[in-house]
């Protein structure tokens, strides 16, 4: 049985790692760059291991160095998180040939569904239906012409390779398509190091929904429902939701087989998660699938309570599924907000920077992964995704209610976040009404990045001037303070802080 655990990455994932690690009385060992020094995930971990520079491809992104800090410690298994390392396939076989467990799937999963054009011709022989288009990528540019004709504009050129909404070209009309197949190529070599591109048709009015999946090694897979997530900027989530207010329970459970069979077609262990795009009319289609757990994991986790990194190292330790399908079902509803580092009036730059002043939220149904706090200094190498905040309550109306309110606690100052952006979000008709798709940012552009009106975000602020006003009153009131005509502290502190805010 795994009784050390290194985790192959940083922030808010290796703390939710850890945070299992301790529940199960593994032992966490944490690694870190440079940058990542004084980072949170350091501290909470048993032991920790520096393993280079900042930047990511001289440390988190290498192999040996985590390999190395694995048989330091003593480690018998890795997990390697989302991003980094955690569907590099040769990562895994590595693993495997130093003897420690790698807490993912094997590399023939990995390498069959990362690779889009595999992972369509698999789905199309395991029967789950995939996005109308081509199964080989495109060679001859005069037949990917005429094929895209016979299937109709507008199409999608997408990289085999792609990740990350990048090598992607949205073709409307048939004077771009030359250049796009050339654009999504050039992109798609920079990016992946493979220049092969595929068509796939453009679905209408596209809902991006997920299934989350669990199997183990002997062959049982479940799944744990969908998650809603088409609240997108340039096609990376923003929002995740479960239940789906566009699903329907016969839907639900077609999708779901449809789920399981992809996994079992590349023999899938772990956790995994099958993408789906579903059209208005709930037509779906397999999308790709991700080998990994989802930054989005924890609204399952609330709606279905079960603990996903539990059961990865679960399923990592041999052990057989502890439910059958029939054992699951959904329960009220959970809304995750993706906190970023970043500023959405102007055209979501990054901000990094020092937070002076951090406070999270809490309550019934709140939960925060995050890694922040006051004084932390955000660094510049890294995804700018902070924190997320999930929240659970009885009804979907509820939980968007609780995510208002716990939006409106959640302080951050010194640097710029996503939360008044969020808010907005939360606010937004087509989102209150669960009638949204994949443009819902772009349609609601105006509303959602317009200013909002002055709220006490800066509430030591306002409660700063409220009392500097209410101590010049009484002294022209010539009332004796309880300063004993000493300058209140308080009134220093607001004095101060003005100068420092001007
Ligand atoms: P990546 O692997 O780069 O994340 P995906 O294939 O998962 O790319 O697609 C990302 C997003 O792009 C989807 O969630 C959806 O919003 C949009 N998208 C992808 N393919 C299509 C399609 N055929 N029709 C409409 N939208 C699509």
């Amino acid at each position: 049985m795994i009784q050390k655990i290194l985790i192959a990455n940083r922030g808010e994932i290796a703390i939710r790692v850890m945070r299992s690690c301790r529940e199960m009385g593994i032992k966490s060992v944490a690694v870190y760059s440079d940058a990542d020094r004084g980072s949170m995930h350091v501290r909470l971990a048993d032991e920790a291991y520096h393993i280079g520079p900042s930047p990511s491809n001289e440390s988190y992104l290498v192999a040996d160095k985590i390999i190395d800090a694995a048989k330091k410690s003593g480690a018998d298994a890795i997990h390697p998180g989302y991003g980094f390392l955690s569907e590099n396939a040769e990562f895994s076989d590595r693993c495997k040939k130093e003897g420690i467990e790698f807490i993912g799937p094997d590399s023939f999963a990995i390498n069959t569904m990362g690779d889009k054009i595999t992972a369509r011709q698999t789905m199309i022989k395991a029967g789950v239906p995939v996005v109308p288009g081509t199964t080989e990528p495109i060679v001859d540019e005069e037949k990917a012409i005429e094929y895209i004709h016979k299937i109709g504009l507008p199409v999608m050129i997408k990289a085999s390779a792609g990740g990350g909404g990048k090598g992607m070209r949205l073709v409307k009309d048939a004077a771009e398509i030359v250049n796009s197949i050339h654009a999504a190529r050039s992109e798609a070599l920079n990016s992946f190091g493979n220049d092969a591109v595929y068509i796939e048709k453009y679905i209408d009015s596209p809902h991006h929904i997920e299934f989350q999946i669990l199997a183990d090694k002997q062959g049982n897979a479940v799944h744990l429902f969908e998650r809603e997530c088409s609240v997108q900027r340039r096609h990376q989530k923003v929002v995740e939701e479960s239940p789906s207010p566009l699903m329907t329970q016969k839907v639900r459970t077609e999708m779901g087989k449809h789920a399981v069979k992809a996994a079992q077609a590349v023999n899938y262990y772990g956790a995994g998660t099958i993408e789906f795009i579903m059209d208005d009319n709930l037509n779906y289609y397999f999308l790709e699938m991700n080998t990994r757990l989802q930054v989005e994991h924890p609204v399952t986790e609330m709606v279905v309570g079960v603990d996903l990194v539990r059961q990865q190292i679960n399923v990592a330790n041999g052990l057989d599924l502890e439910f059958k399908q029939e054992d699951l079902f959904q329960k009220g509803h959970a809304i995750e907000c993706r906190i970023y580092a970043e500023d959405a009036d102007n055209n979501f730059m990054p901000s990094p920077g020092v937070i002076k002043h951090f406070r999270e939220p809490l309550g019934l149904g709140i939960r925060h992964d995050g890694y922040v706090y006051s004084g932390y200094n955000i660094p510049l190498f890294y995804d700018p995704m902070i924190s997320k905040l999930i929240v659970w309550a009885k009804s979907r109306d509820e939980a968007i209610k609780r995510m208002k309110g716990a939006l409106y606690n959640y302080k951050i100052t010194g640097i710029k976040t996503s939360i008044k952006f969020l808010e907005r979000i939360m606010e937004t008709k087509d989102f209150v009404d669960g009638k949204y798709n994949t443009h819902f940012i772009q349609e609601n552009e105006k509303f959602l990045l317009s200013p909002k009106p002055s709220r006490p975000q800066d509430e030591d602020m306002a409660m700063v001037a409220t009392f500097i006003n209410y101590l010049d009153k009484l002294e022209k009131n010539s009332i004796q303070t309880a300063t004993n005509g000493h300058a209140s502290p308080w009134r220093e502190f607001g004095r101060k802080r003005s100068i420092i805010r001007l």
